[in-house]
């Protein structure tokens, strides 16, 4: 069995988890100062980037508040889909497999932080990770790992598309000093976001953070990905519930779809004054997702639609 081998197995069986992929990790070395993996661990030579699928049950939860106004089970969508039990859980997973890494192969294994839970100082506002990564904290852009380690594209909607749960999964990551026999390549089956086929993400996107015409371009591993042009803080105010239709118990509303980031800033220091605001993840920005939770790829009609869970339309 070769170190690849014997790496996925482990992440596989001993972790539990859906996906894994490794590439090297001069994937990242482009990246802003700071940001590289080799800025975090000199040494560093391969990325391990892994996850799981959310919950469908859980994510349907999203459908019934913005479907049916059922607003007492979004916890359940913010609990297991975005920040308690899914982080909770891959924080102990990841802690695991990087243990195992180096008792095994005498490496370094340095677990990333895999959502702003973890996340150090913000180095501008904050912002959803898969927004703006670095704007949010993050300390490297795992979702460009994960795409030149084969787990899926990346669509309009700045998300990691993967062919059987689309965008509905949580990604983690430890960058290493070990060195692989082979390392996998980006996802190369049918293209699985055509946005102008599609366009679902842009279209129920409250805030019009997501232009549904104009994009910008990244390539990962020399592959080139569409992007919806998105307003990052266009974004931040749907995520982290400045509007009452997204979260009914706000206390800040943010009326502009497009706020300065002196005016976001300003509310967003509003909402920390607030008594019971602090939270694990800092600041709950699991409010909207819609881009994520009504992408069509992943067998969205199959799962959702086709049991009555959404009355969204598939196209
Ligand atoms: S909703 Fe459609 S356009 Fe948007 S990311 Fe998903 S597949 Fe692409
Ligand atoms: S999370 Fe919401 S506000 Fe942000 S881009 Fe997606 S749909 Fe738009």
């Amino acid at each position: 069995m070769t170190k690849t081998e014997a790496v996925k197995n482990r992440i596989f069986a001993g972790s539990d988890m859906d996906y894994v992929g490794i590439c090297p990790s001069s994937v990242l070395e482009g990246e802003p100062k700071g940001h590289r993996p080799s800025d975090l661990l000199p040494n560093a030579k391969s990325i391990i980037v892994f996850g799981r699928r959310l919950i469908n049950g859980s994510v349907q939860t999203k459908f019934r508040f913005m479907e049916d106004g059922v607003g007492n089970i979004v916890g359940s969508y913010s609990a297991h889909s975005f920040v308690l039990s899914i982080n909770h859980l891959c924080m102990k997973q990841t802690y695991d497999i990087a243990q195992y890494l180096e008792n095994t192969f005498g490496c370094f294994a340095m677990p990333v932080t895999n959502n702003v839970l973890q996340a150090v100082q913000p180095e501008g506002n904050y912002a959803p990770f898969f927004a703006d990564p670095y704007k949010a904290g993050l300390p490297i852009d795992f979702y460009k790992a994960a795409v030149a380690a084969g787990i899926g594209e990346m669509g309009w909607n700045h998300r990691v598309i993967t062919p059987d749960n689309g965008p509905r999964v949580y990604i983690c990551a430890i960058i290493t000093s070990m060195e692989f026999e082979e390392y996998d390549k980006p996802y190369a089956g049918p293209k699985l976001c055509d946005p102008v086929k599609c366009g679902v993400c842009s279209e129920v996107c409250p805030t019009h953070a997501l232009d549904p015409k104009k994009g910008t371009k990244v390539t990962i591993c020399g592959k080139e990905y569409d992007l919806g042009k998105l307003d990052v803080n266009g974004c931040s105010v749907a995520c982290f519930g400045f509007r009452r239709q997204l979260n009914p118990r706000t206390g800040v509303v943010v009326d502009k779809d497009s706020p300065t980031d002196e005016e976001l800033a300003e509310a967003l220091s509003r909402n920390f004054e607030k008594p019971g605001f602090q939270t694990l993840d800092h600041i709950p920005m699991f409010h909207c997702e819609r881009c994520l939770i009504y992408c069509p790829v992943g067998n969205w009609k199959e799962k959702f639609a086709d049991h009555g869970l959404s009355d969204r339309e598939v196209k």
